[in-house]
């Protein structure tokens, strides 16, 4: 087995070493206390799994950022984190005096880790106090929250990103290069999964449509949207959908597995399939020459993929948060692209709409207007 992807990461690595290099000697300007920073201070908000067993990990890793700040509704929480990461008294918030943060020049960067159904109130608290803004995935609980931390944003002044991760690393980066060099010539099918079996905790707030919007579609399946898209290299113009439910007792209150079919401007077809009640995790896309595919392809890695020439992808393994985070450090202080836009996050919620209206539908087929919004 051949690995294909050694030349394109040692070229990566040597941009990567040659803009270190570059940016050691040059004294970034930190956009909003005007103060020259090389690192951003971020602070997370929500210290639940993802902040405790992956963001805050990746931000000991990080070069253009690093965990300054928390905001938490739980004491106990705020006293292991401080002694942990060795966070000041005065960079600690709860949810209740959060927005005092505005006066902290510490805290460049906002990250919001809750719920969904709070992702849209905090990062709006955050651009108002003049913090750039990290919100998770997905975005909000409809296009109208996304819409609305858009406009916080823009009216601030400040950055805003999804915590899209997967855009940050070098698998899907390489899947997003074959797509655009056609190096299997054009899209014809592209197909991804994205799910986990879900049995324990009924009370989790996953499952509870007040907190998180919806269920597996919400959840794992803009992973899914995602991928059908980064993997065809369009946005679809039309969607339809179905719903299936076996398990009606556990998830009383939120979509359990949703298969979907999208059309694309080139006459590809993707279909996804998303659920809490199996374990699934692949992307693949068939083209005029071969096909590729990523299986994972949107778990925290390694991840790992073939090709129809028999070469395997492979690249060494680095957190994904860690890129993900210094990346948006990188596009606030020298103006590098935004890798995962808020304008991304708002796509994908019409998509997931779209989704759920079908369905409501009868699964009529539904189109989309979207041009190129959000592909990046
Ligand atoms: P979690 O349940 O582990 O943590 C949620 C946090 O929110 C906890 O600290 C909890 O105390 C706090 N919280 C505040 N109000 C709450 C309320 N009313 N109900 C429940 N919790 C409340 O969840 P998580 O896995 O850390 O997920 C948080 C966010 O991060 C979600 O939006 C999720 O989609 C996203 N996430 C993203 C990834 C990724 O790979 N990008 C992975 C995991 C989670």
């Amino acid at each position: 087995m051949k690995k294909i992807s050694r030349r394109t990461f040692n070229s990566k690595l040597s941009m990567g070493i040659g803009a270190v290099a570059f940016a050691g000697s040059m004294p970034w300007a930190c956009g909003m206390t005007g103060t020259k920073k090389e690192s951003l201070g971020v602070a997370l908000v929500g210290l639940g799994t993802y902040s405790t067993y992956e963001l805050a990990p990746s931000l000991t890793q990080t070069q253009y950022c690093h965990l300054a700040g928390i905001v938490t509704g739980t004491p106990e929480k705020a006293k292991v984190w401080k002694d942990k990461y060795n966070i000041p008294n005065e960079n600690i918030y709860d949810y209740e005096n959060f927005d005092t943060i505005i006066s902290n020049d510490a805290i460049d960067v906002v990250y919001v880790v809750l719920p969904n159904s709070m992702h849209a109130d905090f990062c709006i608290r955050a651009a108002k106090a003049g913090k750039h803004v990290i919100c998770e995935k997905p975005m909000a609980v409809s296009v109208a929250e996304c819409d609305a931390i858009i406009a916080a944003c823009d009216t601030a002044g400040v950055k805003l990103s999804v915590g899209y991760r997967l855009h940050s690393e070098p698998y899907t980066q390489e899947v997003k290069r074959m797509v655009s060099e056609k190096t299997f010539g054009d899209v014809r099918y592209v197909s991804a999964d994205a799910g986990y079996l879900s049995t324990s905790h009924p009370e989790q707030w996953r499952l509870d449509k007040s907190l998180s919007g919806g269920g597996a579609l919400m959840n794992m399946g803009v992973y899914a949207i995602q991928s059908v898209i980064y993997g065809s290299g369009q946005n679809p113009i039309t969607v339809s959908a179905q719903e299936f439910s076996t398990r009606p007792q556990y998830f009383k209150d939120t979509d359990e597995t949703i298969t979907a079919q999208f059309e694309f401007p080139n006459g590809a077809i993707g279909n996804i399939m998303t659920s809490h009640n199996a374990n699934v995790n692949r992307l693949y896309t068939s083209c005029d020459k071969g096909w590729f595919e990523l299986n994972p392809a949107n778990n925290y890695g390694p991840l790992s993929g073939r090709t129809s020439s028999g070469e395997t992808i492979q690249f060494p393994h680095e957190r994904q948060q860690k890129l993900q985070m210094d990346d948006f450090a990188k596009h606030i202080l020298n103006d590098s692209p935004n890798v995962a836009p808020g304008e991304m996050g708002k796509r994908d919620m019409i998509i997931v709409e779209a989704i759920y209206k079908c369905i409501a539908e009868g699964g009529k087929k539904i189109k989309l207007d979207l041009g190129t919004m959000g592909l990046s």
